[in-house]
């Protein structure tokens, strides 16, 4: 993590605490990462990622 990753977090929680939309923040509490970073994490239905995973291990 880099410092200034660190500074964004503490930013985007404090800014959150105060009243901000999560889905405003730049940065990803869960992953300690960047939004733009993680975001394929969240989007996909987890449904869809069983079927990856299935279709993966079935080869
Ligand atoms: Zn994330």
């Amino acid at each position: 993590m880099t410092l200034s990753l660190a500074a964004a977090l503490a930013a985007d929680d404090a800014a959150e605490d105060a009243g901000m939309h999560p889905d405003d923040r730049t940065t990803c509490h869960q992953h300690q990462d960047w939004a733009e970073n993680c975001a394929s994490k969240h989007s996909r239905p987890s449904a869809e990622q069983m079927l990856a995973h299935t279709v993966r291990w079935g080869n």
